[in-house]
């Protein structure tokens, strides 16, 4: 008889980040997703420690999609000894790449050693910083590993194992992953992240097949989001009051999918005279690729997006949209009053966005609008929580500037993941990419409102795929 498969949490376990998931079938390994963990410094150092398994026994990795947090750990499995193959569909493995380079920048510049002031005198007391977690030739290593898949077709990961990845509606290319193990006849599902069922550009997501075990993200697990036209009031009274008083608004956004929804959802309320004509700046170089990613998608009228009308930029409707592209273009955007900047990271915590915080966050007629999740222990969520100050970049900042915080999630919030779960049967269900209350929110209402065991996958916990729905279908 062949051994029962297993699923291991190796993160997103009682965190949102570092999402990865091992399911072990006895004759082969494979991952879904491999993140890095985000967050505070407990969280980030995760990432250096040793993998729990030798990344060389490690068969294939199937992605759900491009965000660092489910993709940006693979350059370090391929560096330590990886060397199959990594599924996605094709506009996860491109967002993967941007994002992935991205990173590996980030790491070497964090570990080069800062020069102070003395040159060589400071210099000999310079601390010994520790070597990058992975290169930017170790992330073009990992890229070399990825194999463009379609959605909604069966494809054989390793022998013994086959996916078919379904349109998850959170990011351009998302997917929830469908795993079938030949030999034990059992089906794991795991969403990946679940979007918004009204989301702006993309459909909602695909129902999910009826599984032995379901792995569900929580992000929102215990939470309602305020209804799509009380978020967009606050959001119109905040820029309008701010541009009224000849003030800037600053909006940080994750520069894959936030800013496509920010820039669309700023773009049509201009078109239809509910916020007047205010240049719109976008600065970040990734932001501007992946714009670039969905630009070429919607041309491509890509399965996965809601029909767009119009030939028109989707993105620049009425003509407002700037792209910063050079450092002279920053320079001069840093004179400018009057205006919306939309610029990454999304939490305040790198990016060009930290540079329009520094030099705007004392004048309390500009606005801040935090539109997306803010991680624990990220300048965002300190702004978020009402900080006065704020250390941003090895400096202290006060900050006297409004603060607004809009619902535009890229995550279902609990009654759509539940509905989503309600969809097809289930056996046990584990609650992911959830801080605790969240994911112990999510079990509890699965328990009560499906019937069906639930609980918080804990980190680095290995469970057996028990008899389920599927099971009983299959046989
Ligand atoms: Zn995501």
């Amino acid at each position: 008889m062949a051994s029962e498969p297993t699923i291991q949490f190796l993160g997103a376990a009682g965190s949102v980040t570092g999402s990865r998931y091992l399911i072990d079938t006895g004759s082969a390994k494979i991952l879904v997703d491999a993140g890095m963990f985000q967050g505070d410094k407990e969280l980030k150092e995760r990432n250096y420690e040793p993998f729990p398994i030798p990344p060389s026994e490690i068969d294939a990795i199937v992605l759900t999609h491009g965000h660092l947090d489910h993709v940006g750990y693979l350059p370090k499995l391929v560096r330590d000894g990886f060397t199959g193959k990594v599924y996605g569909t094709k506009w996860t493995n491109k967002i993967a790449e941007i994002i992935l380079l991205d990173s590996a920048k980030i790491q070497e510049m964090e570990s080069r050693p800062r020069k102070g002031r003395k040159g060589r005198e400071k210099q000999r007391n310079v601390q010994v910083t520790r070597a990058p977690l992975y290169t930017s030739t170790d992330a073009a290593q990992a890229i070399f590993h990825l194999q463009d898949v379609p959605m909604d077709k069966e494809f054989e990961v390793v022998p013994g194992i086959r996916a078919t990845l379904r349109n998850a509606g959170h990011i351009l290319g998302s997917a929830s992953v469908e795993l079938n193990l030949t030999e034990s006849g059992k089906r794991i599902v795991v969403s990946g992240d679940l979007g918004k069922a009204g989301h702006q550009i993309l459909l909602p997501a695909e129902a999910p097949p009826p599984a032995d075990a379901m792995i569900v993200e929580s992000t929102y697990g215990d939470n309602h989001h305020e209804p799509d036209d009380v978020a967009i009031a606050k959001f119109v009274n905040a820029i309008k009051e701010t541009i009224h008083r000849g003030g800037t608004v600053i909006i940080p956004a994750f520069a894959v999918d936030r800013t496509e929804v920010v820039l669309r959802q700023i773009g049509e309320l201009m078109k239809n005279g509910t916020l007047p004509p205010t240049p719109v700046y976008v600065d970040g170089r990734m932001s501007l690729s992946v714009l670039d990613l969905y630009r070429a998608a919607i041309a491509e009228k890509d399965p996965s997006l809601r029909p767009l009308q119009g030939n028109a930029d989707p993105f620049n409707p009425v003509g407002q949209l700037h792209e910063v592209r050079s450092w002279e273009d920053r320079m001069d955007l840093a004179k400018k009053r009057g205006v919306i900047i939309v610029a990454s990271s999304g939490m305040a915590s790198g990016g060009p966005v930290v540079g329009h915080l520094a030099g705007r966050l004392d004048d309390p007629n500009n606005t801040v609008i935090l539109v997306g999740y803010q991680g624990e222990g990220t300048p965002g969520r300190a702004l978020a929580g009402g900080a006065k100050r704020l250390m941003l970049d090895g400096r202290e900042l006060l900050v006297r500037s409004r603060i607004e915080h809009v619902g535009f999630s890229g995550h279902a919030d609990a009654e759509e993941l539940i509905s989503w779960l309600a969809k097809a049967p289930a056996g046990k269900t584990y609650a992911v990419h959830g801080e605790p209350e969240q994911a112990e929110g999510l079990c509890r209402r699965i328990r009560s409102a499906l019937h069906r065991p639930a609980a918080v996958a804990k980190f680095l916990e290995r469970v057996q795929v028990g008899r389920g729905t599927a099971e009983q279908q299959v046989a």
